[in-house]
């Protein structure tokens, strides 16, 4: 069982170096600070009777070189390639004692003071902090509203990169479904079509098909979005990736959310329509436990997914 984890107790990569949780400090005239100018990932290290785990390591790394790319940070990719943010992240849950399932928040933050809004040639620093593995839905179901704030599309703030200050559109949109008694919000893009919830990506199910909106949905392409694609290709259950109608919701078979602190959510409600009559769906129920069974080594033992501290 899990002991209470303090995650300010923890040390902290910053670049090189780890610190004292007190002392990993950002300078309030930093981009970071001034524009939300960060790109990150959350990733999960799990306890497996190999030892602890991280899941899917090389693709997290993968999507932050692709949100650094897309946003011009250029120095980041200069300074860290895969190998020397690998041994980083195994240090620091060497370093830290890690024996719990826990998240690894990596963010590169652009350093910089004061240099406009720009982002090319300046100054980044990777930190890299632990804390507790939570759900950030209740694990036994959610009930979702639509949002009154849309997805923010790819032409204004790309969604398919994960930056800090993009997330000032998932705290409006989750912020107003917890104010009127949901626990999250789907958004939808600017056509009316269904993206994803402030910080998962969405799945339905409709006779036996898995459908998830396609990456050009304005969405965060999500790594377990991926990895759930690829179990059910394994199971032989079709998938479509596709625009979906928020009210294809209201009538499918079962809705799930997913994502590294969402693991996979059963959806119960959405909008006050219950789905499949508030109760967990069979393939939801399977898709679940095949995951939770991947991350902490259980499934598919070879899997490439895994890297072992
Ligand atoms: N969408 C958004 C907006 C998110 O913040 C997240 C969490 N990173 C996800 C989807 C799920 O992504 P992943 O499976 O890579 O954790």
């Amino acid at each position: 069982m899990a002991s209470k984890f303090d995650f300010k107790k923890q040390k902290i990569a910053i670049d090189d170096s780890f610190v004292p949780f007190d002392r990993a400090q950002l300078h309030i005239a930093s981009s970071a600070v001034l524009y939300g100018l960060s790109v990150y990932t959350v990733f999960a290290v799990n306890k497996t009777n190999r030892g602890m785990a991280v899941f899917r390591l090389k693709d997290h790394y993968q999507r932050l070189i692709e949100s650094a790319h897309i946003m011009g940070i250029d120095s980041f990719v200069a300074k860290w390639d895969f190998d020397h943010f690998s041994a980083t992240v195994l240090n620091l849950i060497d370093t830290n004692n890690i024996d719990t399932d826990v998240f690894i928040r990596a963010t590169v933050h652009v350093t910089e003071l004061v240099p406009g809004t720009r982002s090319r040639g300046l100054n980044t620093v990777l930190s890299m902090f632990i804390y507790e593995a939570m759900s950030i839905l209740p694990k036994s179901g959610a009930r979702l509203k639509t949002s009154v704030w849309r997805r923010i599309p790819d032409y204004a703030i790309p969604a398919r990169a994960k930056v800090n200050g993009a997330y000032v559109n998932s705290v409006l949109g989750k912020q107003d479904a917890i104010d009127s008694g949901y626990d999250d919000c789907i958004f939808l893009d600017v056509a009316g079509h269904v993206c994803e919830l402030s910080a998962a990506n969405i799945f339905l199910i409709r006779n036996g098909v898995l459908i998830t909106p396609d990456t050009t949905s304005d969405i965060l392409e999500g790594i377990n979005r991926k990895t759930i694609m690829e179990y059910a290709k394994a199971e032989g259950i079709p998938v479509q990736e596709r625009t979906v109608d928020l009210t294809e919701l209201y009538i499918a078979d079962e809705i799930f959310a997913c994502g590294t602190s969402a693991y996979v959510t059963p959806i119960l409600q959405v909008d006050a329509r219950d789905i499949n009559g508030g109760k967990t769906g069979p393939i939801t129920k399977l898709i679940a436990k095949i995951h939770f069974a991947t991350l902490h080594g259980t499934h598919n033992a070879d899997s490439d997914y895994l890297t072992l501290v």
